[in-house]
């Protein structure tokens, strides 16, 4: 008797048509609202309770920003789902500004800390904003959300967790200090590339041609410090970072940027999503850059209290974004 063997039966996991259509939650309300609930409910300093995700869950949070900014958010949901993540994703409308964004939002109470992420499919912009480190760097959550909306930006990465959230420290390459206070842990963002906030920065980077991505930072006042201190994440002085040097000075912000010699010493070099962004894409954890390619992806900026005391204050430095950045 003959057998038959058969042959090439392959269920792909991840199929990019899917059999059953997914609908996708709609709501509205205040993007700003999401924020203030999400920074009063981050995970809290010495909490030890962030999730250090895995590879594996790195690479889905990198397909579903993907499938996010392809539109093809069942895709997206779809993932959400089979992973369990603990998040909802959803179309939403922001009452202010009259339009519809994509939102990720953990489900509360937090059991990750692993961020609210929104996008704008919808403009032309190509400027991205991050908060890496929010209600520590006090206000600049507020700041950035307020800046995501005026200046039509794609994408707006707020970290879900304090910065010190966990005590072990990152892997990645840091300054090393004695200090505990003064190490950074896994649970910072900027800091370590295990997490959420940076897969989405390097998926981001990856598909947004052009991208700028501004990390806005909060510091405590120095005098040998302005009130706005700009890096690259390198010494290289930029096109873009000196465009937006420029727009900040127009608008009356006392700014200066980080070229190797300025004395200010919060420079960005160990910032992980800096160095992806300035072209360490195979090991951002553990390798710097020496420079930051033209025209420029990525701007960091200190910020004294003065610049984020209230909406009043940071419209400024909006002001500028929107100069250097306008939105075609
Ligand atoms: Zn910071």
């Amino acid at each position: 008797m003959k057998k038959v063997v058969l042959f090439g039966i392959i269920i792909a996991l991840f199929s990019t048509v899917s059999v059953f259509a997914i609908d996708i939650k709609k709501s509205s309300g205040n993007l700003f609202d999401k924020v203030k609930k999400a920074s009063e409910n981050q995970l809290k300093k010495d909490s030890n309770l962030f999730r250090i995700p895995t590879e594996g869950q790195l690479k889905a949070w990198q397909f579903i920003t993907e499938s996010i900014l392809n539109n093809r958010l069942d895709n997206a949901q779809q993932m959400i789902t089979q992973l369990s993540y603990p998040y909802e994703l959803t179309l939403f409308t922001d009452k202010t500004t009259k339009r519809e964004y994509v939102l990720l939002e953990e489900n509360y109470p937090l059991q990750a800390g692993w961020g609210l992420f929104i996008f704008d499919l919808n403009t032309k912009n190509n400027l991205v904003l991050e908060i890496p480190h929010p209600v520590f760097d006090s206000n600049t959550e507020f700041q950035g959300i307020d800046a995501f909306l005026q200046t039509g930006a794609k994408a707006y990465l707020l970290a879900g967790a304090h910065r010190r959230t966990n005590d072990q420290d990152t892997p990645c390459t840091q300054p090393k200090s004695n200090d505990p206070d003064v190490n950074y842990p896994v649970s910072d963002v900027a800091h370590a590339t295990a997490t959420p906030f940076h897969a989405i920065h390097e998926s981001l980077v990856k598909n947004i041609p052009n991208m700028v991505a501004v990390q806005l930072h909060g510091m405590g006042t120095r005098d040998i410090c302005p009130n706005a201190f700009m890096s690259t994440g390198s010494k290289t002085v930029t096109t873009n970072s000196k465009r937006l040097l420029d727009c900040l000075t127009k608008n009356g912000v006392e700014s200066e940027i980080y070229d190797g010699k300025t004395s200010c010493p919060l420079n960005a070099l160990s910032n992980v999503q800096g160095r992806f962004s300035n072209g360490e894409k195979s090991n951002p954890c553990e390798k710097g850059v020496k420079d930051s390619p033209e025209p420029g992806g990525f701007i960091h900026i200190e910020q004294e209290g003065v610049l984020r005391k209230d909406k009043k204050s940071w419209q400024p430095v909006i002001e500028a974004l929107k100069c250097a950045f306008p939105q075609n």
